[in-house]
């Protein structure tokens, strides 16, 4: 498989990755370049797939930026505390 950016043949350096937060079937390989040093999965998903991918196991509607905003605020406040 070749690197999207540069085109390179690409080397795999991780094999049967699966997803294990959400589920989404399949194994894959991270594949990276030699070359540019680009990693990626060895998969190519068509934009049916893509749709399903984000639509079935990366539910958006669920998604509410004000309270991921509050939470990532806290928790740099909470690495702040420690750092001064
Ligand atoms: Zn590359």
């Amino acid at each position: 498989m070749n690197c999207p950016v540069c085109d390179e043949t690409a080397v795999s350096v991780q094999e049967d990755l699966w997803d294990d937060l959400y589920g989404y079937p399949g194994q894959f390989a991270l594949m990276q370049c030699p070359n540019c040093g680009h990693a990626f999965l060895d998969c190519v998903l068509s934009p049916n797939q893509l749709a399903k991918l984000y639509t079935s196991y990366y539910p958006r509607k669920t998604f509410e930026m004000l309270t991921t905003s509050r939470i990532q605020k806290k928790e740099v406040d909470y690495v702040r505390g420690w750092t001064v």
